[in-house]
């Protein structure tokens, strides 16, 4: 059965596809494995010069894949574009620091040289979702690559042309056919693929139940996995915080990619010395947001990206606040085309409420009093995910208890959480498992070999 991308905006089919046949997935595999064979031998540096190759015509293509991104997934072009600079970003940074990263380490024994050397271990297959529909795929593929590994795709179904498009960016920047394949299945093909001998790791970017089936079966296989998951991450508001920069980064954070980010911060703990002031600032700027056209310069909102999100999402809210949560903004009305969704802000939502403790994926903040740091971060703990942490204080002894105390996987003070190719990236309990991105991210999957030469 074909698989169409529909514009979120508008609700009209931009392009349909034909998936992959059995067949032609079985014909990747097999030309994945022929290339890893020549591949893997292959220097740093001729790797770099074709990473370095893959950023140039990531940014030679902004001006159409942004518009494009922006069609197939609702977010606002100066965003897409953002996301497509950023991928080159981590195209040059693996380009430039693979041979650092992966250098021999050398350990003093008995024999008379002992080391680790980092080897590649074959083709990986990566499972991605359509939030950043490049930049995750990036944030794999260019240490992947870089590594000595080759990559397949199997990228979300409404987003097929920006898995295309990626594919396109090796094939222009002159790596040997084989390097990066996209594979155009759905999520009931990738078990196949994973059982498949050829293929020798997975990395998972999704929702829990994906990460749960990928691990399961890879499990069943003894094949390492990278499990980055969602996330409902805490931000905290001291009352030695510069307030209006907060409720700035608070902003940003929640709405960033149509509020649609695994790491947009989703609840909000505010000093009760502060709270109020906090409180109506966050709803001023909440309220000042331009929701419409992902393409028009002035949008900060556009559309979700599928109905099912609006529809969940609108169901979350509507059952937070009969079990209690406050609304602080009135709903916005919109066209009668598009999958949309107002922001808003949920106050003192119950620990009942799904704002309390499920992932609100769209611009909907939940907002709470807290009477000290300590309450704050007891509160931020209690749920099921941990994947990134904000504080806004100046207190040094406050920044230190939040290093030490909120079980996340980072904790950015006095600003929002963000990925950064120099920065590890991933998360703790339900928000997974390992580390994208710096030198943690390259040695996922990488076989540390021990040599030892009497
Ligand atoms: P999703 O439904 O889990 O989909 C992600 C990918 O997994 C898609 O390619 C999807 O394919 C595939 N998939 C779904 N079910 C599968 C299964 N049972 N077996 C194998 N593959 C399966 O997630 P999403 O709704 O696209 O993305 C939103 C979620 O991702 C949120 O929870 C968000 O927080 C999380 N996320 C996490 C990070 C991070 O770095 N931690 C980053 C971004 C997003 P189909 O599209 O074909 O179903």
């Amino acid at each position: 059965m074909s698989v169409s991308s529909i514009n979120p905006a508008t609700e009209e089919v931009i392009e349909t596809f034909d998936p992959h046949s059995q067949v032609d997935v079985d014909a990747a595999l097999a030309k994945a494995d022929q290339r890893y064979a020549d591949w893997r031998l292959t220097s740093f540096d001729e790797r770099a010069k074709l990473m370095e190759n893959a950023a140039e015509v990531l940014e030679s293509h902004v001006r159409d894949w942004a518009p494009a991104m922006s069609r197939e997934m609702g977010k606002p072009l100066a965003q897409a574009e953002g996301e497509l600079k950023k991928c080159a970003w981590v195209c040059r940074h693996y380009a430039e620091h693979t041979e650092g990263y992966l250098k021999d380490e050398k350990i003093k024994t008995n024999a008379s040289q002992s080391f680790v050397r980092h080897l590649p271990i074959g083709p990986v297959l990566a499972v991605m979702p359509w939030n950043f529909p490049y930049w995750q795929v990036f944030r794999f593929a260019a240490p992947a690559l870089m590594a000595g590994n080759v990559g397949l795709l199997k990228h979300a179904s409404n987003v097929w042309r920006c898995a295309l498009n990626i594919e396109d960016v090796f094939r222009e920047a002159g790596f040997p056919v084989g390097c990066f394949q996209t594979l155009l299945i759905g999520s009931d093909g990738v078990e196949n693929v994973l059982r498949d001998r050829r293929v020798r790791a997975a990395t998972l970017t999704g929702s829990g139940p994906a990460g749960a089936s990928v691990a399961s079966i890879s499990g069943d296989e003894i094949k390492p996995t990278v499990l980055e998951l969602g996330g409902t991450d805490a931000f905290i508001v001291m009352p030695s915080a510069d307030i209006e920069s907060a409720v700035e980064t608070a902003i940003d954070a929640r709405v960033q990619n149509n509020g649609q980010s695994c790491i947009a911060a989703k609840r909000f703990f505010a000093h009760e010395d502060i709270y109020d002031e906090f409180r109506d600032r966050f709803v001023e700027g909440m309220k000042a947001l331009k929701i419409g056209d992902p393409l028009a310069d002035d949008t900060n909102i556009g559309p979700l990206a599928m109905k099912a999100l609006r529809d969940d999402l609108t169901e979350q809210v509507d059952k937070s606040v009969a079990a209690g949560a406050r609304p602080l903004l009135e709903a916005r009305s919109s066209p009668d085309k598009g999958w949309w969704y107002g922001p808003q802000i949920l106050e003192d939502a119950p620990d009942t409420a799904p704002a309390a403790h499920e992932e609100m994926f769209g611009p909907v903040a939940s907002l709470w009093k807290v009477s000290s740091l300590s309450q704050a971060i007891e509160r931020a703990n209690d749920s099921p995910f941990g994947l990134g942490s904000s504080i806004c204080t100046a207190a040094k002894a406050e920044i230190e208890m939040a290093i030490r105390d909120l079980d996340a996987g980072s904790t950015f003070v006095n600003s929002k959480v963000a990925s950064d190719p120099r920065l590890p990236f991933g998360g703790v309990k339900a928000s997974g498992y390992g580390r994208e991105l710096a030198a943690d991210g390259i040695k996922a999957f990488i076989n540390r070999k021990t040599v030892s030469i009497a």
